[in-house]
């Protein structure tokens, strides 16, 4: 009997972390979803990683020698080649941290450590909506606004690795802070949290939603007629539209996906979003040389697909 390869990704978030064991047929043989250890130091996260990995392999009766790769990518600021960490917001991580060598202290088989949106750029141009692109870039929009960018070919990460972070181009808005610890990011106007903000600025007093004034609790307001939201979601997803439309000039990409908790189930936020980088754009970026604006179709499981696509090719 032939040995399956089998490879271990992780997608580490703010509050889940997510394993998967993959043969190299992409036969999923193990998917568990963990909490990410509450105001966790990196030594914590990378020994819970291993542990939930120790206990996956073990269920499935297959040994840690057989392991071909384990794959991380994660929302942070980070160097691919050094594997150093430096800065993970939602992890309040904010010093350089040797992330990869944490992780490979428990494994012998080789570590790649990966920003998310880089890693879920490359599993939708691999294996999802952006197949057969050349020139693509991934943006999500959820609490925050992160961005891959598929170019030539390959990622780019640019000279030091931080390339792609669309979340935090400037100037949004004004006088607003972000989680970067920069002021008036997209991010910090136009992500779901930016949204909330804004109403939760607009609205101190006489709150018209009957539950929590989240971003769900906006477009809902908005979907009902009510004028402020209406004109909160427009800001946003004209600032959306705007800095996408940069990024089609810059950068004449022909393939946009767009994930996110925001956009997801909102097939008309997409269209209005298109429709601003078509009217905001260089005309022949979006004339000559179509930019196809498309859903995310592996999420949540998109950077995991990335890593697993990454160790395959033995990048
Ligand atoms: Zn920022």
């Amino acid at each position: 009997m032939v040995e399956n390869k089998i490879f271990a990704v992780a997608d580490v978030g703010g509050t889940k972390i997510l394993l998967l064991l993959v043969d190299q047929d992409r036969n999923v043989y193990l998917r568990r979803k963990l909490p990410t250890p509450p105001g966790a130091a990196p030594e914590l996260v990378a020994k819970t990683i291993n542990e939930a990995l120790s206990r996956a392999l073990q269920d499935k009766e297959m040994e840690r020698s057989g392991l071909a790769g384990l794959g991380v990518c994660i929302a942070a600021l980070l160097d691919f080649e050094e594997g150093v960490i430096y800065e993970a917001p939602n992890l309040d991580w904010h010093e350089p941290i040797p992330f990869r060598k944490l992780l490979q202290e428990y494994c012998s088989c080789p570590v790649y450590l990966e920003n998310d949106a880089n890693a879920a750029v490359l599993g939708e141009v691999t294996y999802g909506a952006a197949q057969g692109h050349r020139d693509a870039a991934y943006i999500t929009i959820s609490t925050g606004i992160g961005g891959g960018l598929y170019l030539d070919g390959k990622i780019y990460r640019g000279s030091g690795g931080f390339a792609g972070e669309i979340g935090h181009i400037k100037r949004f808005g004004k006088g607003r802070r972000c989680g970067c610890g920069g002021e008036d990011c997209l991010e910090a106007w136009a992500s779901g949290e930016g949204i909330a903000r804004s109403a939760r600025s607009l609205w101190d007093e006489g709150d018209p939603s009957s539950g929590p004034l989240n971003t769900a609790a906006v477009f809902d307001l908005a979907a009902a007629g009510n004028p402020l939201a209406r004109s909160i979601i427009e800001q946003a997803i004209d600032d959306i539209g705007t800095g996408l439309a940069n990024l089609v000039t810059l950068l004449n990409p022909s393939c946009l996906v767009i994930g996110g908790g925001v956009a997801r189930n909102r097939p008309g936020l997409l269209e209005k979003i298109r429709d601003k980088i078509n009217r905001k754009a260089v005309a022949p970026a979006v004339n000559i040389s179509r930019v196809e604006v498309v859903p995310a179709r592996l999420e949540p499981d998109a950077g995991a697909w990335g890593m697993f696509a990454m160790m395959c090719a033995g990048e």
